[in-house]
């Protein structure tokens, strides 16, 4: 395995900027030391397993206090962002079918920037998902507004979107949801964990959260800037009553009737006890240092990019920022930066570089900039028919 593992993609050396989030040795230890310690255990059987009951109990807890979840809000422990996403737009459904009546013909409106899970939602529950053009690489309230109709049962908005990292105007679009009577989902997959202890920090960063009265669900993962195990992520619900709409309740078969929390019948105790142990590990101080480097980290490489003169996508207050340049074509240059052993991902609207950063890259930042000029100086201006990048 360590032979097969020698291709990989060296990111101890920091050389990845998407699938990986390192946040350094210590916590990669005690994640799986829990991960080992619980990882014949299902959360399946809760009855069986208080303890991994208790776990995912007290990790819903730390983030809807993170997100200020009013009195009454619950949530519970998915697989990943896009379980949280599907499970959210189930709930968004059922609400719509029990509350208001609605059936067939049933759409979503999300921003261009909203993640494809929605898609993949849409498509299992024969939901359109109405995609409206960003303004300023944002989600647009005005032009949403105009793609709602009778039968529009969420509303989507990103706390960031992946693939510029910025915050959509999340204010607007919960005044909008409350004037349509609409389910507003934030979409915080990549920044439910990140965002909290930033504005700790001192960040001036826009209400994304339960503070904004119109908003009803949003999806955090753990394994993204929670730096659990992979295979762990939250969805929270305002109220107990909107949650209601999430599990199944599915049968009968000869042992009755089967309830889950999300579609998975068998789910990871090792996944759930990890995110525990990361969370009591790090704590509200352990997070806003590792998060104060990840800003670091951004600042590093944003200054450095402008350096070299590509232009920022907006302005990015979190972990992730995408850099376009007028006369040498991104994609070729992520072709190059690939060659060098950085794998990152790249934008083709516009065709910009796309860099996720991790607490570990603080230290990394000034190398990925010395390949990036070394690569940039070697690229030929962009001409007319620019060359495709495949990967
Ligand atoms: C990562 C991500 C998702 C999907 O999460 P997975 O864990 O990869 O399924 C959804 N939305 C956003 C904004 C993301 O960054």
């Amino acid at each position: 395995m360590r032979k097969m593992a020698e291709a990989d993609v060296k990111w101890r050396d920091g050389k990845t900027t998407m699938y990986i989030f390192n946040a350094g040795e210590e916590v990669e230890r005690v994640k799986k030391a829990a991960y080992a310690m619980f990882s014949e255990e299902n959360g399946l059987g809760p009855g069986a397993f208080p303890s991994i009951a208790q776990m995912e109990r007290e990790v819903v807890e730390f983030g809807l206090a993170l997100l200020n979840a009013p009195e009454g809000a619950a949530g519970a422990m998915t697989s990943g962002g896009t379980d949280s996403i599907v499970m959210a737009v189930k709930a968004a459904r059922d609400f719509a079918r029990a509350r208001r009546g609605l059936t067939a013909g049933l759409n979503i409106v999300a921003p261009y920037s909203a993640h494809p899970a929605f898609d993949k939602a849409g498509m299992m529950m024969d939901i359109e998902v109405r995609r409206v053009a960003v303004k300023d690489y944002l989600a647009d309230a005005e032009s949403m507004a105009a793609a709602i109709d009778p039968k529009t049962i969420m509303l989507v908005g990103s706390a960031p979107c992946f693939p510029y990292g910025l915050i959509d105007p999340i204010e607007a679009l919960g005044e909008l949801a409350r004037a349509r009577g609409v389910w507003l989902h934030v979409d915080a997959c990549v920044g439910g964990y990140l965002a909290p202890f930033v504005r700790m920090n001192g960040a001036d960063l826009p209400h994304f959260d339960f503070a904004v009265p119109g908003v009803s669900s949003i999806s955090g993962d753990l394994h993204k800037y929670g730096y659990a195990s992979k295979g762990a992520s939250t969805l929270f619900f305002r109220s107990e009553e909107l949650k209601a709409f999430m599990p199944f309740d599915a049968g009968p078969w000869p042992l009755g009737r089967m309830h889950t929390p999300t579609l998975a019948g068998t789910r990871p105790g090792g996944a759930i006890a990890a995110a525990w142990a990361v969370t009591n590990f790090l704590g509200v101080d352990g997070y806003r240092d590792k998060q104060r480097a990840v800003v670091e980290a951004r600042e590093k490489i944003e200054a450095g990019v402008r350096n070299l003169g590509f232009h920022v996508l907006g302005r990015p207050q979190l972990g992730i920022v995408s850099f376009m340049h007028d006369e040498a074509d991104c994609l070729a240059l992520l072709g190059k930066m690939y060659q060098r052993g950085w794998v990152s991902a790249g934008l083709l609207e516009p065709r910009a570089l796309h860099v996720m950063l991790s607490p570990a890259h603080r230290e990394f930042a000034d190398k990925y900039l010395a390949d990036l000029a070394a690569v940039l100086a070697e690229t030929a201006p962009q001409t007319t028919k620019a060359p495709t990048y495949a990967g």
